[in-house]
């Protein structure tokens, strides 16, 4: 140490929480504001099931029952991924890492891109009010803007505010029955990386059952201060 400080160029960080805590919405948030880029395996997995590619058709049925994809699988989506020239500015790693395994893997990839985990934001919220959150939920297919049945329809009946589009998707695994093993799965597999990324000094806690803009303004904070 010779005692100068440098200002971090990119910030690289990890939204921990359960399915409906906010971890895709506010991704995009941070995106646009900071030029991140989002990073979600669930995007990636999807996508690969789409395509049919020997991935995809061994995540699909996973993906369905509401069970975590193999660690080999998911880090090597996320590898060929993260290897592409725009995360070189700064990610956020929106639904990975999400087992011990994956988080080690996760500190041996950035660690060989002369990189870190800046920040993982862990969104707290209560679980009960998860399946209403997720039961409710579309999102425009034109532009990935998010809605919900109950807090947030578009302003003009099935026209997405954001691009126009009249085209709306709903995930298959967004039911209440998935709903459930898929907060089983947070909590046996996943929970346990808030204790891990603590350990490392990195770990920042974000109430999530307030306002999307109110916990959007604490994410910026975060983003800020990490660049700072
Ligand atoms: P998400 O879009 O993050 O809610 O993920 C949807 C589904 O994709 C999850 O329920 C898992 O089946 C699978 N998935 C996404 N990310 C991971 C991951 N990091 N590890 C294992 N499975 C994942």
């Amino acid at each position: 140490m010779d005692g100068t400080t440098t200002a971090q160029t990119a910030a690289n960080l990890v939204l921990l929480g359960p399915p409906g805590a906010g971890k895709g919405t506010q991704a995009r948030k941070l995106e646009e504001g900071f030029g991140l880029i989002q990073l979600s395996t669930g995007d990636l997995l999807r996508a690969a099931v789409a395509a049919g590619t020997e991935a995809g058709k061994a995540a699909k049925a996973v993906m369905e029952r509401g069970d975590l994809v193999s660690d080999d699988i998911v880090i090597a989506i996320l590898r060929d991924r993260l290897g592409e020239p725009d995360c070189a500015n700064g990610v956020i790693f929106d639904g990975f890492p999400r087992t011990a395994a994956q988080a080690e893997a996760l500190d041996a990839l950035m660690a060989e891109a002369g990189s870190s985990i800046t920040s993982a934001i862990s969104l707290e919220v209560d679980d009960a009010a998860m399946v209403d959150r997720i039961s409710g939920r579309f999102t425009c297919a034109g532009c990935g803007e998010g809605y919900h049945d109950s807090f947030k329809q578009p302003a003009k009946d099935g026209v997405c505010d954001n691009c126009g589009s009249s085209e709306f998707n709903r995930r298959a695994d967004d039911n209440a029955e998935t709903v459930a093993q898929r907060l089983k799965a947070y909590h046996a597999q996943t929970a346990p990386l808030i204790a891990y990324y603590g350990e490392r000094g990195v770990l920042k806690g974000v109430d999530a059952m307030a306002q999307i803009d109110t916990v959007s303004e604490s994410l910026t904070a975060i983003v800020q201060e990490a660049l700072a």
